[in-house]
């Protein structure tokens, strides 16, 4: 059997008895959409993270796309963001009408380089976007300095960062909205798509609550500014409150996996492959776990030939791709993202990676590295 760098099988086999219990509770309860579970889930994340508000949405590209839209971006605005990420933090800008403008990330750590963001500020610039990317935060006092002193606001992607901490504050709680995903994969998953806006402005929150829903206030059925169909799913959101209450104890397994791997790979580091590091003041949940080599394309594929599929996070700097060539950009233009491009690659990664399986990858890692 193929090694993969997720599966979620091993986790529902020990919670099976909770997800379908999720599953029944909501198919006997009567509500099929926009009842109790939604609302339980929201007032449960929203108090994991001390913050006001929270509005369950259909997916992480929505969440950021309406967290945008509720702060006020819309078409012929720019929004600051990053290269290195998930295409659909990107798509999101798009999908509002908004420009998005790149800089380029650190060679430390792979996340936005907070110095150069003031570079490219604009009369039009209204948003900075920070990517929380593979589980650790961004340095934030700088980049929220900067936004004070421009009137600019901030929204953070938290899609890969549940759980993590920066200088002891949980990511989603540093900006005037922070978008989740809840795609299977993600540190907090669900059992199909979900999303999730966290805002601690009740104007914020009561603008989501809108945008998702047509754009009518629920209690009026009056659309006042068309919006869209973003509910969150009932049994999605009865799942995600289950699964809430281990979302410590799934960061916790997570960074075992991590450690499993800093132990079998340090030696490594002679031989070209670089491990991920955490920067100063962070707690990093590791949504997936990044190297980097050199020779990254053989050796992939000489783990492929032992069975062993690893995954690249990710392979194509959005502004090389073919769809966002309107924007201007081309290669050279964010050096440090494209050489990463060419040499990073994903280890398998999740609470429930069996001790064994992880050494089979370390085992091979090893023999190939030492090989080439
Ligand atoms: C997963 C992800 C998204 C999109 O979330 P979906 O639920 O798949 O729409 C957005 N941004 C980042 C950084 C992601 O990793």
């Amino acid at each position: 059997m193929t090694t993969r760098v997720w599966d979620y099988l091993p986790e529902y086999q020990t919670e099976r008895d909770d997800i379908l219990d999720a599953v029944r509770t909501v198919f006997e309860s009567g509500q099929l959409v926009l009842g109790d579970s939604v609302r339980g889930f929201e007032a449960e994340f929203a108090a994991y993270h001390g913050t006001g508000h929270c509005v369950g949405v259909d997916n992480g590209t929505n969440a950021v796309a309406l967290a945008l839209q509720a702060v006020g971006v819309g078409p012929g605005d720019e929004v600051v963001t990053v290269s290195n990420t998930a295409a659909p933090t990107v798509v999101a800008i798009d999908s509002v009408g908004a420009t998005p403008v790149f800089v380029d990330v650190r060679e430390s750590d792979y996340l936005m380089d907070v110095d150069q963001v003031e570079s490219v500020l604009t009369d039009r610039t209204k948003v900075l976007l920070p990517v929380h990317l593979y589980g650790q935060c961004v340095d934030m006092a700088p980049l929220r300095a900067l936004a004070d002193a421009r009137g600019l606001t901030v929204v953070e992607d938290c899609a890969q960062a549940h759980g993590a901490r920066h200088h002891g504050r949980l990511a989603g709680t540093m900006g005037t909205a922070a978008a989740f995903s809840f795609y299977p994969t993600k540190v907090l998953g669900c059992y199909g798509d979900g999303g999730a806006v966290l805002t601690g402005d009740a104007r914020v929150d009561a603008r989501l609550r809108r945008l998702r829903y047509y754009g009518m206030a629920e209690t009026y059925y009056v659309v006042q500014t068309p919006g869209h169909n973003s509910r969150l799913d009932e049994v999605q959101a009865e799942i995600l409150r289950r699964k809430l209450c281990r979302l410590d104890a799934y960061v916790a397994a997570r960074r075992a996996v991590a450690a499993r791997y800093a132990d079998g790979l340090a030696d490594l580091a002679g031989h070209g492959l670089v491990l991920p590091a955490t920067s100063p003041g962070n707690t990093h949940v590791h949504y997936v776990y990044v190297v980097c080599h050199p020779r990254r394309d053989t050796i992939l594929e000489r783990l492929r030939e032992r069975d062993i599929a690893l995954n690249i996070s990710y392979p194509w700097p959005v502004h090389t791709m073919t769809g966002f060539a309107h924007l201007g950009y081309g290669p050279g233009d964010l050096p440090v993202t494209e050489r990463l491009a060419t040499g990073i690659f994903s280890l398998p990664m999740y609470p429930a990676l069996a001790p064994d399986l992880q050494d089979k990858v370390i085992d091979a890692l090893r023999a190939v590295i030492l090989s080439l």
